[in-house]
Order: C-alpha cells, then sequence, then structure tokens
C-alpha cells in the first residue's frame, strides 16, 4: 500500500494537459465540438443555431444544452462519429424510464485504452507492486469494467487476479486466502459480505486497501470493513458512459480525483445553471478524448459537489466530495424532509451481521411529479443476515428466522446480538430521525441484492408498491 504522499495522478494528468488545465479542457472542448458537428447527426441537429463555432470561453460553453440518458436512450447511435465497424464495445444498460428501452454505450478500441491508462495511474493511488490485487468485478468479456481494470492494474506491476462478482462468500473468502491477496475491488455491499463472512469463519486476510466501486457506498461499511479487516479503504467514482473510470480516492481518503485530462466536469443546479465549487447540485460532465461517442454536458443524475479546497495530494488536481446519492428517488417523512436511500444505509448498515437489505413503500398514495416520493402507506425494511454473522440463526438458540417489530410492538428481549434487537433498534432510529414507522424483518436467505439477475451491478433502489 502507498503511504501518503503526492498523487500519481497528478504528474499523469500534467502529462496529457501540458500544465495549463483550463486552456487544455477549452481546447479539447472546441476540438470535441468541431467533431461532434461534422459527424454526427444527433449534435448537428441539437446545435443548430447556436453559435458553437463561436464558443471561445467556459463561458459560452455553458450556454450549450444538456444531453440526457433519455437523449442516449433515443439517439445513441446518432451521436456516433465514427463508422460502425471502428466500434469495439457496445455496453447496453436497462434504462429506468417508462419506456423500457435499453442505453447503449459505444466505444472505441482508442475511447478503452484511455480508461485503462486511467486505471493505470488510478490505481497507484492505493496498490504498488508488491501488492496482490483481486478485481471482483465482472472481466470475463474483453472490454468489461474488471477487463479494462485488470489490463491498467497489469501495468502498475502489481499481481492482478480477477475473480469476477462473488456468487458464494466462502468461496471468495478461500479465493483471498489462498492468493494471499492484499488489495481487492469489489461492490460495497459484496465486499461487506464477504469480510463479515470471512471473520466469521475465522479466515483471516490480510488485505491493506480495499477499493469499493460500482455503487454508492454508505460510510457505514467503510467503517465496518476498516474495523474487520483494519485495511484503508478508498472509493472510485464512474459509470458505464464515462467508460467506466470517473476518479479515485487518494490516500487521504477524503474524495475523488477525477480524470480531469478526459472528462471536463461541472455541477449545475436544477434549473442547469453552473454552480460555483462547494455547492451541491448535479454532477454533468464532457467527455474530452473519446471519439466513438463523444459526451457533451451530460447529465449523471447524481448528487453531489466539489470541495472548495485543495487535498494535502496535489497543488492542481480538484476534489469532487465523496457522492451519496442521485438528484432525484427521495422519500418525504412526515416533516416534509426528505431522505434518500443513503441515510437508510448509514442506520442499517451500522448494525453488525446486516449484509443486505430492501426497502420497499407502498399501500399508499404516492406524489412523484418532482421525481420524489412521499410515503401514504407502509413501510418494509427485509434485512438479510450475513451467514454465520452476528444475527445468523445458528447463533440464536430458538433457531427463529424472522421478527417483525411494527406499529405498536416492542422489541424483545432477545439482546443486543439478537434479531429482535437488530430490527428493534432500526426502527427506533427511523422514527426517531425520519419520522417513518417502518416493519423492519430479518430473512434467513433473502433475495441475493447485487448479485441477482442480468443487470448485476445496478444501483439499489427504494422500492415502490401499489398506486401512484
Ligand atoms: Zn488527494
Amino acid at each position: 500500500m502507498r503511504q501518503q504522499g503526492q498523487n500519481p495522478l497528478e504528474q499523469w494528468i500534467a502529462a496529457k494537459t501540458g500544465g495549463d488545465m483550463r486552456a487544455y479542457q477549452l481546447a479539447k472542448i472546441r476540438e470535441t465540438l468541431d467533431m461532434v458537428t461534422a459527424r454526427s447527426d444527433f449534435y448537428r441537429e441539437r446545435y443548430q443555431g447556436l453559435p458553437f463555432g463561436g464558443v471561445k470561453s467556459f463561458a459560452d460553453f455553458e450556454k450549450l444544452p444538456f444531453v440526457t440518458a433519455e437523449d442516449l436512450v433515443k439517439d445513441g447511435p446518432r451521436m456516433l462519429c465514427v463508422p460502425q465497424n471502428e466500434i469495439e464495445r457496445i455496453v447496453t444498460l436497462q434504462s429506468s424510464g417508462t419506456t423500457g428501452k435499453p442505453k447503449r454505450v459505444y466505444f472505441t478500441e482508442a475511447d478503452q485504452a484511455l480508461s485503462v491508462d486511467f486505471f493505470h495511474h488510478g490505481m497507484r493511488c492505493l496498490v504498488d507492486e508488491t501488492d496482490r490485487c483481486a478485481i471482483l468485478l465482472p472481466y470475463q468479456s474483453p472490454g468489461s469494467a474488471g477487463d479494462l481494470l485488470a489490463r491498467g492494474l497489469r501495468r502498475t506491476g502489481c499481481g492482478v487476479y480477477p475473480y469476477g462478482l462473488i456468487e458464494d462468500c466462502e468461496a471468495a473468502g478461500r479465493f483471498i486466502k489462498q492468493n494471499e491477496i492484499t488489495s481487492l475491488v469489489g461492490n460495497p455491499v459484496q465486499v461487506l459480505k464477504l469480510a463479515e463472512t470471512m471473520c466469521a469463519g475465522g479466515l483471516a486476510a490480510r488485505l491493506r486497501s480495499v477499493l469499493l466501486s460500482t455503487d454508492y457506498v454508505p460510510d457505514a461499511i467503510g467503517t465496518r470493513l476498516a474495523a474487520l479487516w483494519g485495511c484503508a479503504v478508498y472509493e472510485h467514482y464512474g459509470m458505464t458512459e464515462m467508460c467506466f473510470g470517473g476518479g479515485v480516492y487518494c490516500s487521504y481518503l477524503r474524495g475523488y480525483h477525477l480524470r480531469e485530462a478526459d472528462l471536463y466536469f461541472e455541477i449545475v443546479s436544477e434549473s442547469g445553471a453552473v454552480l460555483p465549487d462547494g455547492a451541491y447540485g448535479e454532477i454533468v460532465f464532457t467527455t474530452l478524448t473519446r471519439t466513438g461517442m463523444p459526451l457533451l454536458r451530460y447529465r449523471t443524475g447524481d448528487y453531489g459537489r466539489f470541495k472548495k479546497e485543495r487535498c494535502a495530494c496535489s497543488g492542481t488536481l480538484k476534489l469532487m466530495e465523496k457522492i451519496k446519492r442521485r438528484v432525484q428517488g427521495g422519500v418525504s417523512g412526515a416533516n416534509g424532509k426528505r431522505f434518500y436511500l443513503c441515510d437508510f444505509d448509514e442506520i442499517i448498515f451500522a448494525e453488525d451481521g446486516v449484509g443486505d437489505y430492501r426497502l420497499a413503500i407502498g399501500g399508499g398514495d404516492l406524489k412523484t411529479g418532482d421525481g420524489n416520493l412521499a410515503v401514504g402507506g407502509d413501510m418494509h425494511i427485509r434485512l438479510q443476515a450475513v451467514q454465520g454473522g452476528a444475527l445468523s440463526g445458528g447463533q440464536r438458540p430458538d433457531g427463529e428466522a424472522e421478527q417483525a417489530f411494527s406499529g405498536t410492538q416492542a422489541p424483545d428481549g432477545n439482546g443486543a446480538k439478537g434479531a429482535g434487537g437488530v430490527c428493534g433498534r432500526i426502527r427506533e432510529r427511523i422514527r426517531a430521525e425520519m419520522g417513518f414507522d417502518p416493519c423492519v424483518t430479518l430473512e434467513e436467505s433473502a433475495p441475493p441484492g447485487n448479485t441477482n439477475g442480468s443487470n448485476r451491478l445496478s444501483k439499489r433502489t427504494i422500492e415502490v408498491h401499489g398506486r401512484r
């Protein structure tokens, strides 16, 4: 593991930008605009009548219309700037919209090479040549996130051990142990279950660093992992539209440093105005170096901000605060305040032995006009215990798997480690801190969350049932 110090990304990015970041980014934006208006029907139509030829400053650029996920669904192929035969990989994502049409993102070989390069330098923030790094992400198909990561990682000189998504925590634990893994990259909920399972089974791990990716990372999960394994917990921010890689923590663990020579980031308000550093808004990015399907001012739907201050690791790189949620998708509590899945995460994942959970609301009138929800009916939280962990059936004398606490029912005397104690504590905190009164149950073998179905790494959501 690296000592705290200079950020390996800094030198890499400086070599690409020539030292003047703003001038480089503006020049790349203008090059990209020239390319898309010459080669893409979508962009030519979108910018018709706009003074794109006259984009001479960031102020000019900020007047250009946004590109949205809906545009990608509807017009994706018309955004291409190369012939189809130059496309090396197409990634299909199920969109959450009502049309059910998938979103497809297209990459050339050169587009993918840029991400490999980012993974090479970005991973040096947490590994060196003495590490043995496991990749707990899909890697089998060429050009997948795990494959590009493995290619970048090999260049750092560390040992690379692709494994894939975790289907069985005990098997994954044996893989970690047998290969003497010192660093790993995986999905937060999956890695938490792995750590809990390994510790419960007495399987020692010598992990120095963990990188969590593919979903928002609750602070409670980072805290539990650091305690279970005594390792540094890093986070990565990326999405398919970025060709997977976006930004990564440095050894100070204070936020993401972004691949600023490849992606230009903006934070915008609900009305689309660009916000200053320090202000929260929607994250928007522009590809500066991609040629297959360039994205200009693409609205990510993620909610976050740049920190005003610089990080101790670098004099030039910006620092983006850890991203916790989407712009939309909150639930309005009794007092009108909105709560998001991340708020429930911090309460639920704080409990030892909880491996995952499902949150469903329904049975009442739900207002969705502004993209947010109001609970008119019941809320049900189904906890999934880690096998062999503090909450699993084997440790409770009665062997009873499920206990519900709802309404006026009080927690029983199972004690702090029992299911009743955990369900009761979670319900009490949610009632006190948010004003909801959920029914909290513990399930013996809940559906395996992130490892289920074809859209295997989709972000967790609040499930809504019943009338809208
Ligand atoms: Zn830093």
